[in-house]
């Protein structure tokens, strides 16, 4: 058994781990529950081994985090704790993320991205109701919402165009020719995201670009009305692509072994920059990866990430889950 100290090391960095109810298919199977939140900062994995000899034993695994979410937490609940407290800090010029990392099937979608209760639709209830105080009113929010499938970048709001990152002289990246719309109701951003949302899993090339195999991006900015160029704020929403894609699984298939790396690679970049804004690192490897060169301003300066790991909770995803929690944890 294994317990790792705790603690954040900055506060512009929290991981927070979630862990989804057993679905009826699961129990269905008669599989088991293995994954146990001990307490709100806690969680630990009954893994089932088998000996040589075929006895059967529990292999204990304990994580700490900034904060664990049971099966009996909804949206609500984990968005208080996580996206919530970062809202405010876009209206200072700040920039927010809060990232979904974790195995297919775990629950990304549905805390990120999910139709009313995501923490995209919370939080941008909370923008909308601060955008309408007097001190904000120079204030504006759009939004755009894109994929990352295979490193190339495309745009939702357009048709799948195909998009390009640049570095301008101010070392700011952007995505030039981007869609953008403005947006100053829940639900005119929910229309814009559910005509986003059909654009995501059916590619030109067709069945293979499920969205398990692409990083969806949704950000919300806030611009100054008469100064519509620059942007003063941002949240970024972020649905990555299912962990487990980017495992080496012996993959004879060209294609989807192409797929693996490049996912793989986002994903080990996506933790050397945040382990960089952890231990407040003055070098940022932002460019090892297309996901985080477009999240670059995520990284530096005056922004606050959150990073949301979810779990299944079945015996028969104990690697997954395993897996996920160590790419989680910071200390490793
Ligand atoms: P992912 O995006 O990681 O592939 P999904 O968000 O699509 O996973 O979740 C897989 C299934 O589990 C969906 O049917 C979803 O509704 C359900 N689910 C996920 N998390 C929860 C949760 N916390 N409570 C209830 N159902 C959940
Ligand atoms: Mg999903």
């Amino acid at each position: 058994k294994q317990v790792r100290a705790s603690g954040s090391l900055s506060d512009r960095i929290r991981v927070c781990v979630r862990k989804r109810p057993m679905s009826q298919k699961e129990v269905r199977r008669k599989e088991t529950d293995i994954t146990n939140v001990a307490n709100r900062r806690s969680i630990v994995v009954n893994e089932p081994k088998v000996k040589v000899d075929l006895t059967r034993y529990i292999e204990q695994h304990s994580f700490v985090f900034d904060e664990v979410f049971d099966e009996a937490a909804n949206n609500e609940d984990v968005y208080r704790r996580t996206a919530q407290p970062l809202v405010e800090s876009i209206f200072t010029g700040g920039k927010a993320t809060c990232f979904a990392y974790g195995q297919t099937g775990s629950g990304k979608t549905y805390t990120m991205l999910a139709e009313q209760t995501g923490l995209y639709v919370l939080a941008a209830k909370d923008i909308f109701t601060l955008l309408e105080l007097p001190q904000y009113s120079h204030l504006f929010a759009w939004v755009s919402f894109y994929e990352i499938y295979q490193g190339q970048l495309y745009d939702l709001l357009n048709h799948r165009k195909k998009l390009f990152a640049r570095e301008d002289g101010k070392q700011q990246v952007c995505i030039a020719g981007l869609a953008e719309f403005d947006v100053d109701n829940v639900e005119k951003l929910m229309q814009i995201f559910e005509y986003g949302n059909q654009a995501r899993s059916t590619g030109q090339t067709g069945a293979n670009e499920d969205s398990s195999r692409s990083h969806a991006i949704l950000q919300i900015c806030l611009k100054h009305r008469r100064n519509p160029k620059k942007v003063e704020g941002k949240f970024s929403f972020i649905d990555l692509a299912g962990s487990e894609r980017g495992a080496d699984r012996g993959e004879t298939d060209r294609q989807t072994r192409m797929e693996g790396s490049e996912i793989n690679k986002s994903l080990l970049a996506l933790k050397e920059c945040i382990r960089a804004l952890d231990q407040d690192s003055k070098h940022t490897p932002f460019r090892q990866s297309k996901l985080t060169q477009v999240l670059k301003d995520s990284f530096i300066g005056n922004s606050r990430t959150c990073m949301i790991a979810t779990v299944s909770p079945n015996s028969g995803n104990s690697e997954h889950t395993l897996n996920t929690l160590r790419y989680a944890d910071r200390y490793v």
